[in-house]
């Protein structure tokens, strides 16, 4: 009964979002219009109450990012909200406390030719008292909807410029690779910020490189070039993250300053079993080498999938094969140990 209501007025709200929605044309630009549903079922109370335009709010937000802009409130919805908040709150207290409940773990990747492992990935962590360990899956799409992420990416700089410091002391030479987010492109103190950092550090740019994935250039394609062409230019390399997973075209990627292709860890994982993966991956290392880009294949997790890589001319790899993520207080000692090996 209920489910045929909401049926009825789905068709109805859709009906007149037809007559809402249309193009406009602005200076010769056509601007179209979408209109997001969100629905509350508000019988009995006052439409205007705190309650029902909280709940309203709510549902109209996560209407916005559902295929066909439409959603109807339910008790789920708000309680995922108020953890979603719980969890902002928490993360914006870890990145402004002194006994911060955040770190940074490394991971190699280990080059296929030389045997040598000169570059690692730094990957946030969060063990937070009230919720425990929270992976980066989920608190960092959450920071990034909450405008929260750019405070992120000046912690994990921060961070990994004071590790990288203590390794230069201990003499070890070492590229850190830093994730950045779609939101960083749109922050133009970050470049001077990472410069000023390095200086004081006394190190240079080549110590660090940057990772974006493919689906977030994609979503903002003019900032993302400008942002990486800057980076690019000041020294720094420059990798897409999660490679295969973003369609993106040939063309698109002609036009990027970057260096390295990092394979989708989707495609890796069972690579030696999977002959749909292999074909993929092939395809993937010999585009990247008519690009001149590296490829980097992450998510190795067998000596089978680390053998078909290194016969296709991957060039690194980085997997639970040759190491899981480790705390900077590990790095050395594994790095020394690798070398001796
Ligand atoms: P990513 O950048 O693609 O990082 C690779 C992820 O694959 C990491 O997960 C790593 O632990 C995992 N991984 C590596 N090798 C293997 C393997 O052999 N098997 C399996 N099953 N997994 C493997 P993690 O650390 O949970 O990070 C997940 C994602 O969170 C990252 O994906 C990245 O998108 C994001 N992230 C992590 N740290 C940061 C950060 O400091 N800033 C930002 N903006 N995003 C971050
Ligand atoms: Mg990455
Ligand atoms: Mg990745």
């Amino acid at each position: 009964m209920v489910v045929s209501c909401y049926g009825y007025l789905k068709r109805q709200l859709f009906d007149i979002r037809k007559l809402l929605e249309e193009t406009h044309m602005i200076d010769d630009t056509f601007i179209e219009m979408r209109l997001a549903i969100g629905v509350v079922n508000n019988f009995g109370s006052n439409i205007f109450s705190d309650t029902v335009l909280k709940q309203a709010s709510i549902t109209l937000d996560h209407a916005v990012s559902q295929p066909d802009l439409y959603h109807v409130f339910s008790e789920k919805l708000e309680l995922d909200f108020r953890f979603r908040l719980e969890m902002l709150r928490e993360l914006e207290t870890a990145l402004t406390s002194k006994s911060c409940d955040l770190s940074m773990s490394y991971q190699p990747k280990l080059d296929l030719k030389t045997r040598e492992v000169k570059k690692v990935e730094a990957l946030i962590r969060w063990n937070n008292k009230k919720f425990g360990f929270v992976s980066p899956v989920t608190f960092i799409p959450i920071a990034e909807k909450a405008g929260l992420i750019t405070q992120v990416t000046y912690w994990v700089i921060n961070q990994v410029i004071q590790d990288l410091s203590h390794w230069k002391a201990q003499g070890i030479n070492i590229q850190v690779a830093i994730n950045l987010s779609v939101q960083d492109f749109n922050d133009e103190n970050l470049l001077d910020y990472i410069n000023e950092k390095l200086q004081l550090a006394q190190l240079n740019s080549d110590v660090l490189s940057f990772e974006i994935t493919e689906s977030e250039i994609i979503s903002d394609h003019n900032n993302a070039i400008a942002l990486l062409t800057e980076f690019n230019q000041k020294g720094f390399s420059l990798s897409i993250d999660d490679f295969g997973t973003g369609y993106s075209s040939l063309s698109y990627l002609k036009n990027l300053p970057v260096k390295e292709l990092k394979i989708d860890k989707s495609f890796i994982l069972k690579l030696d079993q999977q002959m749909d993966d292999q074909r993929i991956v092939q395809t993937i290392i010999s585009l990247a080498r008519s690009f001149n880009l590296e490829v980097v294949a992450e998510g190795v997790e067998n000596k089978e999938t680390l053998q078909l890589l290194k016969d296709w001319g991957c060039d690194w790899i980085q997997g639970y094969y040759i190491s899981k993520p480790m705390p900077f207080e590990m790095v050395a000692e594994w790095l020394s140990r690798h070398n001796a090996s």
